[in-house]
């Protein structure tokens, strides 16, 4: 049977070389081990293997697995958020990637200011411009990027998005490709007050074309923890 050690090795390789194809570095790419529905056993053996940063989803689940998985680790954020529950999400995880609301990056601001820090996010961007996903559409970005930017308690470390989903992943690359050039085209306008370096981008089924378009975070889950019930 195949182990979750064995998921991670192979998966490092498959990253490793499409990054070497794409003439990137490797180690300019963060894996963030996705872990909804994991249980904390599974995700200390991940651990074990050498992953130190997990992603959740779901406020609830977090809450119970990060005192169990313990220390040496960090803890990403990537489901929609409540502003009402912000308060609980800050001292828990090290990066928000869910942003995608003025009101709710004010949230996060206030409530950093409060324990005397800046909170790292990324803007949650609508690539696939989906009435399903949340995320603002690209259009909104600037705007939504400018009003951020006046906000003492949050740094914008980059974008995040999750494309619709394709069983051929090439289908997804212009998803990818949208997200960097509005990096791009963004990052010297804003670069005084946000540092929008991340792109957070590529799941299990998709995420060599996102290493070709320039992910720095891949958000997987699957590869590593196999089929979610
Ligand atoms: C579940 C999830 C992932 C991981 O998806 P896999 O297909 O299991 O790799 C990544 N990002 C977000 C926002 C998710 O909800």
């Amino acid at each position: 049977m195949e182990t979750i050690a064995d998921n991670i090795a192979r998966l490092r390789e498959r990253i490793y070389n499409r990054a070497l194809k794409a003439g990137r570095k490797a180690d300019e790419i963060t894996l963030v081990a996705v872990t909804k529905t994991v249980d904390s056993d599974r995700i200390r053996e991940a651990k074990d293997a050498g992953i130190t940063a997990f992603g959740e989803n779901y406020l609830q689940e977090a809450r119970e697995k990060i005192p169990r998985v313990g220390g040496g680790v960090t803890w990403h954020m990537i489901g929609h958020l409540q502003t009402n529950k912000v308060k609980y999400v800050l001292p828990l995880f090290s990066m928000i990637h869910s942003v995608d609301s003025f009101r709710l990056a004010e949230e996060i601001s206030a409530q950093a200011i409060k324990r005397d820090k800046k909170a790292d996010v990324l803007i949650q961007v609508n690539s696939g411009r989906e009435n399903t996903k949340t995320g603002v559409k690209p259009e909104e970005l600037p705007q939504l990027l400018e009003a951020v930017s006046s906000l003492k308690g949050i740094t914008v470390k980059g974008l995040m998005t999750m494309p619709p989903f394709f069983s051929d992943q090439e289908k997804a690359r212009p998803f990818f490709t949208t997200l960097r050039e509005l990096r791009d085209k963004l990052f010297p306008f804003f670069s005084d007050s946000l540092s929008l370096a991340h792109l957070s981008m590529g799941m299990s089924s998709d995420f060599e074309v996102a290493i070709d378009e320039g992910a720095t975070i891949l958000r997987i889950g699957t590869a590593i923890f196999g089929g979610r019930k």
